[in-house]
């Protein structure tokens, strides 16, 4: 690759904090953005969460990181500059930018709004936008982005805890509608308790569902079941309770962040049950361990392995309409843009209830060296 000048590589200057190399560390970067173009909106950055996928990427665990990085895609902040050809949003709009800033629009996939499986989808940050530059996230002061790719948000929703939805809680939202999981009458599974398995819960349950919290950390209990509304909880390493929901539910969704084993879910999926996984475990894609299941947990009844990933603008918008009309909102702990590296350390220990947002509006500037 040509040699990078992120400061000068584009005419609008731009500041935020950056990871150099892989020990993950953040600190304060200069950059630039391009000039809104006719189709672009350009975004005063106010919140930003902080996902286990940006722990990931800033340390190198997949080995895709291209240094400095910008992390960053649970982004809400406000309109400030509009292309002549945007209808979207206007100036002043509160408005939310995920995962995703680019795709194809002309795949299958992409016809679908389905850009989320677009081969050639661009991420918020560490991906290749389409001039060729990398692209960098939500934790700087403002972003721009092609108006597809920005997120409306209803008003009177609180802009702080809204940006886990944007990551976290399509991710749980999607599969919970495709799998015709989230509905009266069905019983789903949350494995781990984190930024994603907190939101599923919240969803599932105003969905109709009734769900069930699978977790490693049994003081989580009663926080599951008083807090966030679930309807039983079991401790995921307890023979007895698993067996005592075994062929019980109709789905499971497992959002755990490392690698374990799935042998225990198949035995609590009913006739034709469904085990949708989410997490990314934080090992080298070529070192990530097998999965090993026994054929016979697959076919005696009949069950399903399947992934999802996170979710289409469209679906996402849904989702946040979903959530306003349900007062569902994530959990969060607000902190300041000086405390990112002790908070990415606490979300790789799963430290946080239930995540971390970047109170990017008022604490970034004063950082300027
Ligand atoms: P998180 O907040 O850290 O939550 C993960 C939960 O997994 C923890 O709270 C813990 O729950 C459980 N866990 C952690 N280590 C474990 C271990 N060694 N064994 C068993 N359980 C363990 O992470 P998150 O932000 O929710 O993200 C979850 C995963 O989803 C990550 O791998 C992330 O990269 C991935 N992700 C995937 C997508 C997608 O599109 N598929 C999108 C976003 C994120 P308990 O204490 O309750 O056991
Ligand atoms: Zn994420
Ligand atoms: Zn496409």
């Amino acid at each position: 690759m040509a040699e990078r000048s992120p400061e000068t590589e584009y005419p609008i200057k731009a500041y935020g904090w950056a990871a150099r190399d892989s020990s993950g560390h953040l600190s304060p970067f200069n950059f630039s953005r391009r000039e809104t173009g006719k189709e672009d909106v350009r975004v005063k950055v106010l919140y930003c969460g902080i996902c286990d996928t940006d722990f990931n990427m800033m340390k190198n665990i997949w080995e895709t990181a291209v240094y400095p990085m910008v992390p960053g895609h649970e982004i809400v902040g406000e309109v400030t500059e509009v292309g002549n050809k945007v209808k979207k949003v206007k100036i002043g709009d509160k408005v939310g930018v995920g995962c995703i800033v680019g795709a194809c629009h002309s795949c299958e996939n992409c016809v679908n709004d389905l850009e989320n499986y677009c081969p050639e989808m661009i991420f918020t940050y560490n991906s290749i936008h389409l001039d060729g530059k990398i692209t960098y996230g939500g934790f700087s002061d403002h972003v721009v982005v092609n108006e597809h790719y920005i997120l409306r948000i209803p008003n009177n929703v609180p802009l702080d805890s809204l940006p886990p939805l944007l990551c976290a809680g399509i991710t749980v939202y999607s599969p919970l509608k495709y799998f015709g999981l989230g509905k009266v009458g069905k019983h789903v599974g949350i494995v781990g308790l984190g930024g994603l398995g907190h939101l599923a819960v919240k969803f599932a349950k105003a969905m109709g569902a009734q769900v069930t919290v699978i977790s490693t950390s049994p003081s989580k209990k009663t926080e599951a079941l008083e807090c966030l509304g679930a309807d039983a909880f079991l401790v995921s390493h307890d023979a007895d309770q698993l067996e005592f929901a075994a062929e019980t539910m109709d789905g499971v969704i497992d959002t755990v962040s490392a690698a374990h084993s799935l042998a225990p879910y198949f035995s609590l999926l009913k006739l034709r049950g469904r085990l949708v996984l989410l997490g990314a475990p934080a090992t080298p894609l070529e070192i990530h361990p097998p999965l090993e299941i026994h054929p016979y947990s697959l076919y005696d009844g009949r069950k399903t392995i399947v992934g999802s990933y996170i979710g289409g603008i469209k679906e996402t918008e849904e989702m946040i309409d979903f959530a306003a009309k349900y007062n569902i909102k994530a959990d969060v702990e607000i902190v300041p843009i000086d405390y990112v590296n002790i908070a990415t350390e606490r979300v790789a220990k799963s430290d946080v209830k239930y995540r971390f947002v970047i109170d990017v509006g008022n604490t970034l500037a004063v950082t300027k060296p």
